[in-house]
């Protein structure tokens, strides 16, 4: 527990209908008792209503809840005040608290003494700030996960397992002149090596959580002219990209991020693929083919009106080993001969008119399902920072030398070691042992207020 006592406002500094100011340590009471008209009904988890007064002076009405400690967000005595959201009356109340030595919470202050007073691990506090950070819908969901304690959950496991098998192999030394065989050198390769699966099963569902939320990155590729910028004004409900039937007239790489199926897409309109005419459109069609390569899911759009060109079927060939969907566009201009495209073609087209908006549900819900079945394991990503990355890479790294070294037949004190460096690392994700700085360096990064 802290001597001193914090305040922040924890909501924007914008005016809004409300604003929340949130006090945490030993003076929070105290000072609530002063300030505050409605002192008798300043009880625990109780929303009373009143005056938040300077000496005789009404600074605002409000609605104070108080958190008894053990039983708040920090785990100390805690007041909430809930005043008008007038950025003048936040300061204000701040000022007054100041009076009362309350002081002005650094970043994340309010999750370190969470953290520091048992409530949470590191990665349910991180989780919080992922949680406030998030821009996409799975972002929300993971993080949520995380703060009820999924991520702990399999450190705890995986710590576990190790903390068992250490103890066996030490208790073996113990024993080792009474012929008593805790664990035997196979039994502890296997369990060492179902150790390193997990933990690269674990680096996995790290990699898929953060490239998610950095968002699949899906390309409209295609001949000039064939409505790729229409196709992405379509997609973002606006009128992103020049549309103009002058070929060639998207030269640079337009990028913007949405939401599709709860899942961030930063989806990227390049040039038209075609024989350049100049130098900008040689350069233009070269970073268009360099992100349809790193890109995800490539949209292939083709223009209804002309059926499929050599130029079309050249620019697929492209593709091959590409997630692609082939978009039929400019179908109003064909809208009889339509069916007949689809059905001499084997190419799986989806028939749009990005001018009209024909077929955009469709459209729309073919490139969701594609991301939520290829890319995203929805329930099993984790959403976290690169220190817990690094560690994990460095446990990978403890367990391997564990390996050769059971498998090298080296005395067990020796595998011991490794053992309890690899306790240690794992101890690092969930906060068990963490230096001043770490903590500084995570929470650091939160907002005020939180
Ligand atoms: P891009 O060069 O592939 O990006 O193509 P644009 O989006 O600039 O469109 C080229 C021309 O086709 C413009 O004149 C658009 O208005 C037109 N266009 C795009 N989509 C459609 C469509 O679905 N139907 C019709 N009739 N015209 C379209």
């Amino acid at each position: 527990m802290f001597n001193d006592t914090i305040c922040a406002p924890a909501s924007a500094p914008v005016n809004s209908s409300l604003a929340i100011i949130r006090i945490s340590g030993p003076e929070a009471y105290g000072a609530a008792y002063s300030f505050f008209t409605n002192r008798e009904n300043i009880k625990h988890r109780f929303a009373a209503y009143g005056s938040v007064v300077d000496n005789d002076e009404i600074i605002d009405d409000v609605i104070l809840i108080y958190y008894k400690s053990p039983l708040s967000f920090t785990g100390e005595d805690m007041i909430e005040i809930f005043c008008h959201g007038n950025h003048l009356i936040v300061s204000r109340i701040l000022r007054l608290l100041g009076k009362h030595e309350i002081r002005i919470a650094e970043p994340g202050e309010f999750s370190k003494r969470a953290f520091l007073n048992g409530k949470m691990d590191l990665t349910e506090a991180e989780a919080i700030n992922s949680l406030i950070n998030a821009r996409s819908d799975w972002e929300i969901k993971a993080s949520i996960n995380q703060m009820h304690g999924s991520l702990k959950g399999v450190i705890d496991k995986l710590r576990n397992d190790v903390i068992i098998l250490k103890a066996d192999i030490e208790a073996g030394i113990d024993f080792s002149d009474q012929d008593i065989e805790f664990v035997s050198s196979a039994e502890s390769l296997n369990i060492v090596n179902d150790i390193l699966d997990s933990l690269i099963e674990l680096q996995r569902r790290c990699n898929t959580g953060n490239k998610t939320a950095r968002g699949i990155d899906v390309v409209l590729t295609g001949r000039p002219n064939v409505g790729k910028s229409s196709l992405l004004n379509l997609i973002l409900n606006e009128e992103r990209a020049i549309v103009s039937h002058i070929p060639g007239t998207t030269r640079d790489l337009i990028r913007e991020s949405i939401q599709i199926a709860g899942i961030r897409v930063n989806l990227t309109d390049s040039a038209g693929i075609c024989t350049p005419g100049d130098e900008i459109e040689r350069i233009g069609v070269e970073l268009s083919r360099k992100n349809i390569d790193n890109a995800s899911l490539v949209l292939m759009v083709i223009d209804a009106s002309c059926r499929i060109t050599d130029e079309d079927r050249e620019i697929i060939s492209t593709l091959r080993d590409k997630h692609v969907v082939y978009v039929l566009n400019k179908i109003d201009l064909i809208t009889d001969k339509c069916e007949d495209i689809i059905k001499s073609e084997p190419l799986p087209l989806i028939p749009v008119s990005a001018k009209f908006g024909t077929g955009f549900k469709h459209l729309e819900d073919k490139i969701a399902s594609i991301i939520a079945g290829e890319f995203v394991d929805i329930n099993s990503s984790f959403l976290v920072d690169e220190r817990i990355i690094l560690i994990i890479d460095s446990s990978i790294e403890t367990v391997q030398r564990a390996i050769e070294l059971l498998k090298q037949n080296e005395p067990p004190e020796i595998i011991a070691f490794e053992l309890d460096e690899l306790i240690a690392k794992l101890s690092d994700i969930t906060g068990e042992i963490t230096t001043e700085d770490v903590l500084g360096s995570i929470f650091g990064r939160f907002c005020i207020g939180k």
